[in-house]
């Protein structure tokens, strides 16, 4: 077994047989003089060379792939660039030597200069150009491509480099994974690769030389490495995954674009917790209603661990990022409402920044965290309130504020919200005044004056992790107690039935985003108790739609009865403050 280690342009895992794609080699091209007799005839074999790539490249354009498509449209304007084969013509005739040798010297000049630019995305380009050329230097070469029917179909293909107009063949012949000694991320071989959904890992030195043909291999791209000749143990742990993941392929296929229905036909929302803007292209992607839970203490943490200063202040991520963020999340998610929580930093979030005082806490998770950390440093809450509202005129935005526990500091929030609108106003930025602001359920103080509550804010969000922790007394990373940890504790059932009944009867949305949210049995339950609002990771929405399909509301009503039938509930509307 030998590992090799390369960059993951395309993500997934994949085995097979290895298959070597050697070049044919082009043969020396000579730089001596040419007869006046040969030049007319150099001329015209290179017209013809242009026609004839021409000709192949618009039989390519029949692809179904738009993106390809709009690489081989790009190949077909380099063909017809009149000033660059302008230049081959006017060297042609000033050189004196073979057309081959003038062309070969043109194209290595232009993506040369490209490439030293310095830029990845113009070197990638000169790739293109050395693609789309080489094909023509290879019709005057009488060079013969690679033949694929050659290639036998589930092959991992190992070569120096390959071509982005190759990409079409390899799907076409069901190629299971790409390794490959260059080739960067933004290549448009990687761009096609990631379309076809072909695991790829690229950058791996002397793959041609470490991998046999037939060598059985293996392609990791989480853990960015190929396994060659694996042994039976890690073989079988690899054909497990690469089940795994056909299945999901299979599940996200089928359920992408339905909506989330019960057996009897009850609808459920199903929205995505996030904390990157990538990941909400991932849950556009995977079909969810809209963003339940945006964590934006990512966007801080990334900030503080760039900045390699420590000790400048959190405050220190501008508005202006903050704001460029938000937007684009909002746009990403084309009108589907989109949640985004203000920061909940301290507590279990220590953020590499001076002014967060966890650390210094003797019990940080029950000190200055979330709203009660942005609530005492104005400073840093305005300039993240300013920046949602900025974005709130692109989407269907909503704020959320983490763990509430009193009504004075929702109070509060909105005092702080009505001085940034009086601001943004007086300095004319649009915003929408009248985004929904909600609270997070998190704890059992909070749940137990649901009912007050609802009369200052919009919306409820139940975070069960929170609410589990606090609720029992149990940290939740801590695995020395994990098993103590439930979410399915009468206690916090009983809690979560409260919030979900006091939110209907104001007539308000509540929603789950904790983990439970996505989990069988949690959302089962949950469903159950009257929510009809679940947040989770985005990659879990179509198996939740799955799932949920097979059950009618009776069905989960009995699943929560059963789990719920402990304890007797709440009468309520009784004066619990
Ligand atoms: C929760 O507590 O359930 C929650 C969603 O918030 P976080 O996990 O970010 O604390
Ligand atoms: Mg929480």
């Amino acid at each position: 077994m030998k590992i090799l280690s390369g960059i993951a342009v395309s993500k997934g895992t994949a085995a097979g047989a290895a298959y070597i794609i050697e070049r044919q080699l082009r043969p020396a091209i000579s730089a001596e003089a040419l007869p006046e007799n040969e030049r007319a005839g150099g001329w015209k074999r290179f017209t013809a060379a242009l026609q004839k790539v021409r000709g192949d490249i618009k039989a390519l354009l029949e692809t179904p792939d738009p993106e390809q498509q709009a690489i081989f449209e790009s190949y077909l304007l380099m063909l017809s660039d009149t000033d660059f084969i302008s230049q081959v013509e006017q060297e042609y005739k000033k050189q004196n030597r073979r057309i081959e040798y003038v062309l070969n010297e043109k194209v290595e000049d232009f993506a040369s200069k490209l490439r030293v630019a310095g830029d990845a995305y113009l070197s990638e380009r000169a790739d293109d150009i050395t693609d789309v050329f080489g094909r023509v230097l290879n019709e005057l070469l009488g060079v013969k491509r690679f033949d694929y029917s050659r290639l036998p179909e589930g092959a991992v293909v190992v070569a120096k480099n390959l071509n982005p107009s190759e990409a079409g063949e390899l799907a076409a012949r069901k190629c299971a994974g790409i390794v490959l000694e260059e080739g960067g991320v933004n290549s448009h071989l990687a761009i096609l690769a990631r379309n076809y959904g072909i695991p790829s890992l690229f950058g791996v030195p002397r793959a041609v030389s470490e991998i046999a043909n037939g060598d059985e291999v293996v392609i990791d791209t989480q853990e960015a490495k190929v396994i060659v000749s694996p042994d039976v143990q890690t073989a079988a742990a690899y054909l497990t995954a690469i089940e795994q993941e056909e299945r999901r392929r299979q599940c996200v296929a089928q359920h992408r674009q339905r909506p989330a229905l019960l057996k009897d036909g009850t609808p459920v929302t199903l929205l995505a917790n996030i904390g990157t803007v990538e990941e909400a292209r991932i849950a556009l992607d995977e079909g969810a209603d809209g963003i339940g839970l945006f964590r934006t203490e990512f966007l801080f943490m990334q900030a503080a661990n760039q900045d390699k200063k420590k000790g400048k202040p959190i405050s220190s991520i501008s508005e202006d990022s903050q704001f460029e963020a938000y937007r684009e999340v909002l746009q990403i998610m084309k009108g589907k409402p989109v949640t985004i929580r203000t920061l909940d930093a301290g507590g279990d979030k220590i953020i590499a920044a001076a002014d967060i005082p966890a650390v210094k806490e003797k019990n940080p998770l029950l000190g200055l965290r979330a709203i009660r950390l942005t609530l005492a440093d104005t400073t840093l809450f305005k300039t993240q309130l300013r920046a949602l509202y900025r974005a709130s005129v692109y989407g269907e935005l909503k704020i959320m504020l983490p763990l509430i526990t009193h009504v004075a500091q929702v109070k509060e929030t909105l005092r702080i919200i009505k001085e940034v609108h009086s601001d943004l106003t007086r300095e004319q930025i649009p915003f929408r005044a009248n985004t929904p602001v909600g609270i997070m359920i998190e704890t059992a103080g909070a749940a137990v004056i649901a009912d007050v509550f609802t009369q200052y804010c919009d919306f409820f969000s139940i975070g069960t992790n929170d609410l589990t922790q606090y609720t029992l007394g149990i940290d939740r990373e801590n695995t020395a107690v994990a098993d103590l940890f439930s979410e399915f504790h009468a206690g916090v059932l009983r809690l979560i039935s409260y919030t979900v009944q006091c939110a209907q009867t104001a007539g308000i949305p509540v929603s789950v985003c904790g983990e439970m949210a996505g989990q069988e049995e949690g959302m089962k339950a949950l469903v159950g108790l009257g929510v009809r609002r679940l947040s989770m990771s985005p990659r879990f929405l179509c198996e939740a739609k799955d799932i949920l399909s097979h059950y009618t509301l009776d069905d989960l009503e009995r699943v929560s009865a059963k789990a719920f039938a402990r304890l007797p509930q709440i009468p309520l509307g009784g004066p619990i403050r």
